[in-house]
């Protein structure tokens, strides 16, 4: 599918795309020919910023078969920043004690496959008294 390339070759280049609904404004990362939300079919093209937060999250000592030279990684589900949430991994993060749901990330280019998230660190010390800590949901 043409849609799916032209993803892939902007997560190559270090963008993320997807589309934004026209009549709601429902943004999706995944080809669609309607929106999920309202049914419209006038959905555009849309460039997600990357950031967004860690939704869940599981480690992965037991890849799949085109993973199992990155193993352990971790698996995360994050929500945009823009209100949309992508399945993505963290190829750095081999324990859950480099983790949290809720975690600050962003999408980041890369040479391996798929779509890579790295965390966003924080400036101060302690990710406890961090104040995006504090509105998650
Ligand atoms: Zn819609």
């Amino acid at each position: 599918m043409a849609y799916i390339g032209q993803m892939n070759a902007a997560i190559e280049e270090g963008k993320m795309t997807g589309f934004s609904c026209a009549k709601c404004g429902r943004k999706g990362i995944t080809f669609a020919v309607a929106c999920q939300t309202c049914g419209s079919a006038d959905l555009q093209p849309f460039t997600f910023s990357g950031n967004g937060r860690i939704r869940a999250f599981t480690i992965l000592t037991v890849p799949s078969e085109q993973f199992v030279n990155d193993a352990p990684y971790t698996y995360v589900v994050v929500d945009l920043d823009e209100g949309c949430g992508v399945s993505g991994w963290m190829p750095d993060i081999r324990s859950k004690n480099e983790v949290a749901v809720g975690d600050r990330v962003r999408f980041t280019r890369s040479y391996r496959r798929g779509i890579v998230f790295e965390k966003i660190i924080a400036k101060e010390h302690g990710s406890d008294s961090s104040p995006e800590a504090a509105d998650a949901v």
